[in-house]
């Protein structure tokens, strides 16, 4: 479990991050806070020739907010300063209550909302040392053939287990891609792909820069609901983000629901949509919860049952639902 060996660069502008990637081209990895990809080059789970350290491109590191273009985030803010930011708290409760539950305080200090969206997907038969995967013969998303929480499935299995993408995506973000070809910017989630081993649709020389809320999901309540195994510092092992605004007779104009940690990517919940122009009413709020298993599909990738995890969503879209709409006029 000690670090392989690597070339370190600290580039202090994008430009300079990007001439970087560049030049070392698929032997370059991106680190920000390190706190994911450090125990994973401990693992064996990269071995990358060179790490391009962001952390000095200070350009990265900013929160705006603006009247008409919204909330911008850079992607090296770190999650304590999201957690804490009153812009966020104010008008983006669904951020901060998700930001507010990543890892522990020391990791929030170091990680950052760029990492946390790039995380690598995660798996019981993944994270794991070189030692104990070697001795199963390796897995489907590294070095082996068989996918060991489905064996016969051509497609990898490991969920994406970050807290502020659910977030986000209820907010409908977008983010920011700079490569040395030029700049895109896309919904946040375009950004993954439903498969633990492809994971992103971000190319590998590609830095997420930043995010960007539009100001028309400014004033949305919400709040975020986490399973995990130790409060005080574990990955979610299911995660529900709901937002909502409604007109002032108390109807819901708009509702987004999203999941994390029991798919290979974040997920919206389509039957969100059945609360649109509906009053709080508990029988549609249930039929809601229930349909949202449909998009969970947590398989065996962690020492959590699926059947636990598909549970706890239905039981967390209603919690968080009933708690959003507790706050709504006229309820
Ligand atoms: C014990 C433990 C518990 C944790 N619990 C949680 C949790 O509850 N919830 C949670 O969400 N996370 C959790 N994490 C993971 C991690 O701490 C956070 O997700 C953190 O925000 C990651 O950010 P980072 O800057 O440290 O990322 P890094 O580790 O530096 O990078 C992570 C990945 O993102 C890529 N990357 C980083 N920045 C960029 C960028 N700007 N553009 C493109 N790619 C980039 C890196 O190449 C790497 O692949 C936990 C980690 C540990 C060790």
């Amino acid at each position: 479990m000690s670090l392989p060996s690597f070339e370190v660069v600290r580039p202090r502008t994008l430009e300079g991050a990007l001439e970087e990637l560049e030049r070392h081209g698929p032997d370059a990895q991106m680190i920000a806070g390190g706190t994911d990809l450090v125990p994973s080059l401990k693992q064996g789970l990269f071995s990358p020739r060179v790490l391009v350290d962001l952390k000095g491109v200070r350009e990265l590191d900013f929160i705006r907010f603006d009247r008409e273009a919204g909330l911008e985030l850079g992607a090296l803010t770190t999650i304590t300063r999201l957690a804490q930011s009153p812009v966020v708290a104010e008008y983006f409760p669904v951020l901060q209550a998700a930001a507010k539950t990543v890892a522990s305080p020391l990791l929030r200090n170091m990680g950052t909302l760029g990492g946390n969206l790039c995380l690598d997907t995660r798996c019981l038969y993944y994270n794991q040392s070189a030692f104990w995967r070697e001795s199963l013969g390796y897995c489907l998303k590294k070095e082996g053939t068989v996918c060991h929480v489905a064996p016969g499935s051509s497609v990898c299995w490991a969920v994406f287990s970050g807290d502020t993408a659910p977030a986000l995506m209820t907010l409908a973000a977008t983010v920011r891609l700079a490569s040395p070809r030029g700049e895109r910017e896309i919904p946040l989630r375009e950004l993954y792909v439903n498969d633990g081993w492809v994971r992103l649709t971000k190319r590998h020389d590609e830095i997420l820069t930043a995010v960007r809320i539009p100001l028309s999901s400014a004033g949305w309540k919400g709040t975020y609901k986490k399973l995990r195994i130790r409060n005080s510092i574990d990955y979610p092992l299911a995660g529900v983000a709901v937002a909502m605004r409604w007109a002032s007779d108390g109807v819901c104009q708009d509702v987004r629901i999203a999941l994390t940690a029991v798919n290979p990517a974040p997920r919206l919940v389509e039957a969100a949509a059945r609360l649109k122009g509906k009053r709080y009413d508990p029988s549609l709020v249930d039929e809601v919860a229930h349909e949202a298993i449909r998009t969970a599909k947590p398989l065996r990738t962690s020492a959590s049952t699926m059947e636990y995890r598909r549970h706890m969503v239905r039981v967390f879209v209603r919690r968080a639902l009933n708690e959003v709409w507790a706050n709504g006029p006229h309820c």
